[in-house]
């Protein structure tokens, strides 16, 4: 694993010996001597990593880290603090400043290749998110007005799987805060409730008697659901071996035993954020994925979606897996209806449209806005037949119950026309479309409100092929 490593520190043989431990292993090193520089720096080369030592003259580096994490153009960059003084009071601080964890000096080479791994790894997953979620909003696809579920302040739900029942309550009294605690004895308990259960946080004794937690771990972030759930173990302060396994292994965060209560809160804190900022960076590409298909007026799918899905009921339909039909309708004499009430009044007698469209087509069935008042509906599994029973029942619908024009405004009558086609074997999707909307001209050339079947249908049918 490779990435670029800022190392801060006054003093300068700190500096130049932790430089030369990171590009052994090849790391790229960057340096700098004090606060100011170190937060220029890290703006300026956006490193993945920042080794920051606690005590420094002017700006010490609690300073340094609350401003790093401050700054939404750093506040991404792991940060693992470096003190001489393995206080728990200064843990406690450095955690509450941001850092995202600790070395004490003199620094064992084990541990810091330990962490430094398992902070890059996280990282690279955030960083694939965040790359994501930024081309997401460069395409206009994200905004900021899309719903954001994780600044909803739902209570974080969190497992602890303990070696005893008393040791597990004093661990969740420690642990105190407005969280939803579920406690557990049980290693198969635990890891079933995980895989169906929405959780924020899950802490394991990895000093259990009971139960092998580093497996358990192992097997949670094999699994594809497990990937990205956040993991703190407990591990006896002296087993450096354990806590060496445990982060490579995936594990976020280790918290020494005897657990102290602010250090236990503190770390909580910080997996909850950082999971928080995980599920929105989430629901916001979910979101995008979700507009890049969807047509903003009606709610149904676009055009792209429904190519793609087109190109799939082609594919089966060659395979000879199953037949596929396609449909266009179009709204008649919809210009008028623009030009005598408004382009909002034409707004909702689409919207409408589409409503009745959904109610008449089928689940699998793939209902798409074309484009203006034209609309696709591909039918997999329908040959021509059902397909042109399936519109039929649609132009019912729609010249049965006039369209309101809004609330407490008139309403009018609406017909459609639509020409349906049978998807052939060998055709592209540009050449079914074209069959089906040579049907449909000729449904408005007999007069509309009607539904018209691809002559190449016909013939078919009429042969009995
Ligand atoms: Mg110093």
């Amino acid at each position: 694993m490779s990435g670029r490593i800022l190392v801060v520190d006054d003093i300068d043989a700190n500096v130049r010996l932790l430089k030369a431990k990171l590009e052994v292993e090849y790391f790229d090193v960057i340096t700098a001597d004090n606060g100011p520089d170190a937060i220029a720096l890290a703006r300026k080369a956006i490193p993945d990593l920042i080794l920051l030592d606690v005590m420094m003259p002017g700006m010490d580096g609690y300073e340094v880290c609350r401003k790093l994490k401050d700054d939404p153009r750093t506040r991404h960059i792991p940060v693992v603090m470096v003190t001489a003084l393995d206080q728990q009071e200064n843990r406690v601080e450095g955690l509450q400043s941001g850092a995202d964890d600790f070395l004490a000096k003199p620094i064992d080479d084990v541990a810091l290749f330990a962490r430094v791994r398992s902070l890059l790894r996280l990282k690279i997953v955030m960083d694939e998110l965040r790359q994501r979620e930024a081309s997401g909003r460069a395409l206009g696809a994200i905004n900021d007005l899309l719903p954001d579920a994780a600044q909803e302040d739902t209570p974080a739900r969190i497992m602890i799987l303990e070696d005893d029942e008393h040791q597990g309550q004093r661990l969740s009294e420690k642990l105190g805060g407005d969280y939803i605690h579920v406690l557990t004895c049980d290693p198969r308990e635990a890891s079933e409730r995980l895989r169906t259960e929405r959780f924020d946080l899950f802490i394991v004794n990895l000093a259990a008697r009971g139960f092998d937690g580093l497996r358990l771990c192992a097997r949670i972030r094999s699994d594809e659901k497990g990937r990205l759930m956040p993991i703190l173990a407990l591990v006896n302060g002296d087993n450096r071996e354990r806590t060496v396994r445990a982060l490579d292994i995936g594990v976020n965060d280790i918290l020494p035993r005897p657990v102290d209560k602010n250090e236990l809160v503190a770390r909580v804190h910080t997996q909850l954020k950082q999971k928080k900022y995980v599920d929105t960076l989430r629901q916001s590409l979910d979101a995008s994925f979700e507009m890049s298909i969807t047509d903003q007026l009606t709610g149904l799918h676009n055009r792209r979606f429904m190519k793609a899905r087109l190109d799939d009921a082609l594919a089966r339909a060659a395979r000879g897996i199953e037949p596929a039909s396609v449909m266009i309708a179009d709204v008649d004499f919809f210009k008028p209806v623009n030009d005598t009430y408004g382009h909002d009044a034409g707004d909702r007698v689409l919207q409408e449209l589409a409503v009745r469209l959904k109610a008449n087509m089928r689940a699998i069935d793939v209902v798409c806005r074309y484009g203006g008042e034209e609309f696709v509906v591909v039918m997999p599994g329908s040959d021509d037949i059902a397909a042109l029973q399936a519109a039929e029942r649609l132009r019912i619908a729609v010249a049965a119950e006039p369209f309101a024009l809004g609330q407490n405004q008139r309403s009018i009558d609406i017909t459609i026309s639509a020409g349906v086609a049978q998807i052939r074997a060998g055709e592209d999707n540009e050449a079914a479309l074209k069959r089906a909307d040579h049907a449909l001209y000729r449904a408005k050339q007999d007069g509309r409100n009607r539904v018209v079947m691809d002559e190449q249908s016909i013939a078919k049918t009429a042969s009995g092929q």
